[in-house]
């Protein structure tokens, strides 16, 4: 088997977004993915400050616990940096970032989330997703609200209950240690690409290309051919039998990849500014971008009666719709029974002739005819083809039409 590396990093800013707010890490133990949002252009910002503060602790634990209490405090303090650097610089008030990230330790790995970016593991031909989403529609999903297949097109389903910045001071992180298999693929990823591309896909292409270059390359692009409305970072990690990835160059993609215009501990200006005067549209995006929503049971409480007043409203709407529907079936019954009572025709009416009002067909229950006026033509009287014509009706359209039909059966009686 031909590998290039065995791990390996992509970002791209997508077809939509301006800049790129995810951030991407090989290293040789660590591995990270952060997608960072909101404020006023600070989401890529705070995920290269989360990165940037997360790869120190790239280094060989004793073990796994030690490596996830690691991964724990490195998740903590960027936290901390975060709120700082809002603290020096308030128009990045609201910035925060998703941080997923797995730490090798011999056969093991810890494993440390945050947010709605995800990590997978394909093991033996079979893809699963190892971290849970911070995501609104996960807690929907979770209470048993609303389905997985319909948490997928909820549009509220970019809305993270978690993630690290300035709102709380100590966030609810995953961490949780995992036993790896030489074979292990790992695949980390943002939601640019897990929101736009299926599991049934990404386990194909994992499964497919060998080299992790040539898969990674090809989820970008698997993104990118569905429109990637957002940035996509991925990052994969092969597991063989030695233990460290030390052979692959470390990367960094994103974001974080560019030097940081930005120094929390210097009091100088950030650099960024001037260029956000420059495009005020970045600032709008990167605004309506935040779909951050601070995890409180005020708020989720707030957040799940909106969605029942969205679904009242789908109802209310779909009611009206049948509504309109009816009464046109019924204005439509009332306007044909109307033109069928305008009608006349002539047939038997037991052992005479009659004049019928309307149409000789019935609407289910509802008669269309009736007689309007009997005559004294009696059927036997009349020669047997024009009472079998009688008994199988004679159409008149008018009354006058009707009338004149009576008078010649009247001559042809005997
Ligand atoms: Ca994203």
């Amino acid at each position: 088997m031909a590998t290039s590396g065995k791990s390996t990093a992509v970002s791209h800013v997508g077809k939509i977004r301006v800049n790129n707010q995810d951030s991407g890490y090989a290293g040789t133990q660590l591995f990270i993915v952060a997608d960072g949002m909101g404020g006023h252009a600070g989401g890529d910002v705070a995920s290269a400050i989360a990165l940037k503060r997360m790869m120190e602790a790239d280094r060989k634990y004793a073990s796994a616990a030690d490596a996830e209490f690691a991964l724990q405090s490195a998740l903590g303090a960027a936290n901390t940096m975060l709120a700082e650097t809002v603290f020096e610089h308030p128009e990045l008030t609201g910035m925060g970032t998703t941080v997923s990230a797995i730490l090798r330790s011999g056969s093991q790995v810890a494993i440390a989330h945050i947010g709605d970016s995800r990590i997978y593991l394909l093991r033996a031909g079979t893809l699963s997703q190892i971290t849970a989403d911070h995501t609104f529609v996960q807690r929907l999903v979770d209470s048993g609200r609303i389905t997985p297949e319909e948490a997928a097109v909820h549009p509220r389903r970019s809305v993270l209950m978690r993630v690290l910045g300035d709102v709380d001071a100590t966030p609810e992180i995953d961490t949780t240690v995992f036993d790896v298999l030489p074979g292990d693929r790992w695949l980390l990823c943002s939601d640019g690409l897990s929101s736009y591309v299926s599991d049934v896909k990404i386990s194909q292409v994992l499964t497919a290309q060998t080299a992790v270059k040539d898969a990674a390359d090809r989820l970008v692009k698997e993104s990118l051919d569905q429109g990637a409305p957002d940035n996509v970072t991925v990052v994969i990690v092969d597991i063989d039998d030695t233990e460290e990835s030390a052979s692959s160059p470390v990367m960094v993609v994103g974001s974080a990849s560019a030097p940081l215009t930005f120094e929390s501990e210097s009091g100088r200006r950030p650099l960024r500014l001037p260029s956000l005067l420059l495009h005020p549209l970045k600032s709008t995006q990167a605004h309506e971008d935040s779909h951050f929503e601070p995890e409180s049971d005020e708020y989720l409480d707030e957040l799940i009666a909106e969605d029942r007043r969205r679904a009242r409203r789908r109802r209310i709407t779909w009611l009206v719709g049948i509504a309109v529907i009816a009464a046109l079936v019924v204005a439509a019954l009332f306007i044909g029974y109307r033109w069928s009572q305008s009608l006349f025709y002539v047939g038997a009416n037991g052992q005479t002739v009659a004049i019928y009002r309307g149409i000789q067909q019935d609407l289910g229950p509802i008669s269309l005819h009736s007689v309007y006026s009997e005559t004294s033509v009696q059927l036997d009287s009349l020669p047997s083809y024009t009472r079998r014509t009688v008994e199988d009706t004679i159409g008149a359209t008018t009354l006058a039409d009707a009338q004149a039909i009576i008078t010649r059966l009247t001559e042809a009686s005997r």
